[in-house]
């Protein structure tokens, strides 16, 4: 059965789904932990709350396995034309996130042993919406120059247009991806659920990271695995290692 990619389709039967399928973070945390230990690059999500993972309530209603279309929003915030990216260089992220969210990355064979038992295929099918919030046709993308040259992602700036990004899309009917230039060395961030404001939801991936080709071209963070991996956090899993420990 595939739920269609109708964005009015509630996130919260989504995340219910995904919290009985989220073991395929072994898969996200084996590929990209190793990157952190080799840079100085980090992800900088952290959760605001303390205490314990929160849980979603089950929804009896829907099958485990059940595909689940997530209709998706990029948001390229651009000061230098280098890092307003090609449609071509944002699709090949959403084809990463397809594989690596259904058990189908090439670099599975190499995931640890002590990890082999979670793999999982999530059954998540990732895509461009097809339609804006108001209901008219779109390829889920949008592009706002910034005069930030310093960079913006990171910041609550590039969430709100008045403020040089651009708003989220309902975060309840889209995944907002943000893409911009970082400050510093991190790679992304994400909003975890429920967590900051309603209308920050999402993540933040460094163009230099999203996608596996054009600007995102260069090891060692060339196979789209930044956005898995902050996708992960949004859809509340914590780092392997412990929660607001980034290294
Ligand atoms: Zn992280």
């Amino acid at each position: 059965m595939l739920v269609h990619a109708d964005p009015t389709h509630s996130y919260q039967h989504k995340q219910a789904i995904m919290e009985k399928r989220l073991s395929i973070f072994a898969i996200l945390v084996c590929c990209f932990a190793n990157a952190f230990a080799q840079q100085q690059e980090h992800c900088a999500t952290k959760r605001l709350s303390t205490g314990s993972i929160p849980a979603f309530t089950p929804k009896p209603n829907i099958s485990e396995r059940a595909v689940v279309a997530i209709p998706v929003v990029v948001h390229i915030v651009w000061n230098s034309s280098e890092e307003n990216i090609s449609e071509e260089q944002i699709q090949s992220q959403i084809e990463v996130l397809n594989q690596d969210y259904n058990a189908e990355n090439e670099q599975i064979s190499s995931v640890p042993a002590i990890f082999k038992p979670a793999i999982a295929d999530v059954d998540f099918q990732f895509c461009l919406a097809s339609k804006d919030p108001n209901g008219n046709p779109t390829n889920g993308i949008t592009r706002t120059q910034t005069s930030n040259n310093i960079g913006i992602g990171g910041t609550a700036a590039i969430h709100h247009t008045s403020q040089g990004g651009h708003d989220a899309w309902p975060p309840e009917k889209y995944l907002n991806i943000w893409v911009a230039k970082f400050a510093g060395e991190i790679g992304g961030v994400a909003s975890f659920p429920g967590e900051g404001p309603a209308d920050e939801q999402g993540v933040e991936v460094n163009y230099k990271q999203f996608g596996t080709i054009g600007t995102a071209a260069t090891p060692p963070y060339h196979l789209g695995r930044t956005c898995t991996h902050e996708i992960g956090h949004y859809f509340n899993l914590e780092h392997f290692w412990g929660p607001n420990i980034n290294s």
